[in-house]
């Protein structure tokens, strides 16, 4: 096992741009001109460029609807905002436990901004309660998580590949525990967004489904971001590039698949008028399948090749500013490259 050592907080001797992603050499000083990558700089400015805050959203519509929900539809929504603030929560502290590892001070520029992401989306869902519900109903909410027992076996799941990482940290704990964040970040939010989504398209609860979008937005690159540092890290340790990898890979996102779809299955079942949980189940077979592909490993649900959901493609690319469904007073457009932005097909 190789293992790494935290990033030195300063290195005389060492050159700006570093030698290597882990275990590099590197002064720790900062010169977006002189980098490892040279994808990080067009990431930064993209990561700047969709900054957002809660405050923007107005809740008005949002608390006016709230009470009109139906009671399945209410508790789905409480249950899944539940469900986020935990998993935004461990991301914020994750990724600078990753970051003190990477070796290039522009990498850690950008994790430093991905778990600025993680605070504001996490401000995001307290926002979204204070404005709809009581302080006791919204700390019963930020609880869900210890009671829950299908949340509670999905959390562990994640947090098992966290720990691995963080109790002794090695290039092969590292590639690991970048697979389950993939999980997280871009498989593990997915039926939540879908319900947020089908509410925003029966024009119910636009505000939520906005920040919700917006924060969908800061996720596609969170994961871009992952994955970059994963192949880099393949790349530079070429004999962790194993055909058992690419097997483990397909493993985690098929047992991530099946726990994100007994998810699915208690909050959405067939409890929520027009969005069938069937549907919702392709979509994540089909999430899973994109997110393998990215990792340059099998797809573990092979007939799962088009997004089942074709209407959620026009919530998901807030980017592409075709349509507005959103009313939103003031939206800025940023056009990102395809690959960040999800896949229609594989
Ligand atoms: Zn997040
Ligand atoms: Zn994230």
């Amino acid at each position: 096992m190789t293992t790494i050592i935290k990033r030195k907080l300063m290195d005389i001797e060492a050159p700006n741009r570093s030698t290597g992603i882990v275990n590099g050499s590197s002064s720790n000083v900062l010169n977006w001109d002189d980098v490892r990558f040279g994808w990080a700089y067009p990431k930064y400015k993209r990561m700047l460029g969709n900054f957002w805050t809660p405050f923007e959203i107005n809740m008005g519509t949002d608390v006016k609807q709230f009470s009109l929900l139906k009671n399945e539809e209410r508790e789905a929504f409480l249950k899944i905002i539940g469900l986020l603030a935990l998993l935004d929560s461990i991301q914020t502290d994750f990724a600078g436990k990753v970051a003190d590892y990477l070796t290039d001070s522009s990498l850690n520029a950008l994790m430093i901004i991905l778990a600025q992401q993680e605070v504001i989306h996490n401000h995001s869902y307290s926002y979204v309660l204070s404005s709809l519900v009581a302080k006791t109903e919204q700390d019963r909410v930020f609880d869900f998580w210890r009671t829950e027992p299908v949340l509670h076996k999905r959390n562990e799941f994640v947090m098992k590949g966290y720990e691995e990482f963080t109790n002794q940290p090695n290039v092969d704990s590292l590639l690991t525990a970048i697979v389950y964040d993939v999980v997280l970040e871009g498989l593990f939010f997915y039926s939540g967004f879908a319900f947020f989504y089908h509410l925003a398209r029966h024009q119910k609860m636009v505000g939520t489904s906005t920040m919700i979008n917006y924060i969908n937005r800061d996720e596609q690159i969170h994961v871009d971001l992952f994955v970059k540092i994963y192949l880099e890290l393949l790349e530079e340790y070429p004999e962790m590039n194993t055909l058992e990898r690419k097997r483990d890979v397909e493993r985690i996102f098929k047992e991530a698949a099946e726990l994100e779809i007994e998810w699915a299955r208690e909050i959405i079942g067939n409890k929520i008028d027009g969005l069938d949980v069937e549907d919702v189940e392709s979509y994540i077979y089909f999430y899973a399948n994109v997110r393998c592909a990215q990792l340059k490993s099998d797809r573990p649900f092979p007939t799962y090749r088009k997004n089942p959901l074709k209407w959620i493609k026009a919530y998901e690319e807030v980017d592409l500013g075709k349509t507005d469904f959103f009313e939103q007073k003031s939206r800025q457009y940023v056009k990102i490259n395809v690959q960040d932005n999800g896949f229609d097909d594989l």
